[in-house]
């Protein structure tokens, strides 16, 4: 199979979410909210104690050069490590994932195979 482009990574990214580990579900949910400069530091204190993000050390630091570059690393290891169980959606022409599971138009040749 062809290495990462763009779309492949937004689509594992998107809808391949049970390979990713816990750690990374709650570095991206908390890199997330931090990045929200007018979330309340009451409502983060708050989502804090109920578990919704973390401050995990191990957590923050996989957050400390930003959300695109989490989200990279999460993508790479996903496909480095489970490429072969992950049900992509394909275009059956040019071999290119479509937008979703769901889609039955290319993005890139535009076939269509509804
Ligand atoms: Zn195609």
């Amino acid at each position: 199979m062809n290495d990462l482009y763009p779309e492949l990574e937004t689509y594992i990214f998107r809808f391949c979410g049970e390979f990713q580990t816990h750690h990374e579900v709650m570095a991206y949910k908390t890199v997330l909210y931090h990045n929200l400069s007018d979330t309340p530091a009451h409502l983060l204190k708050l989502m804090k104690e109920t578990g919704q993000i973390s401050d995990d050390p191990e957590v923050l630091a996989m957050m400390v050069d930003g959300r695109d570059a989490l989200r990279d690393r999460i993508v790479r290891r996903v496909w480095e490590q489970h490429r072969q169980e992950l049900s992509l959606n394909l275009c059956p022409v040019c071999g290119k994932i479509a937008r979703t599971p769901k889609a039955r138009q290319c993005q890139f040749c535009y076939h269509n195979w509804h």
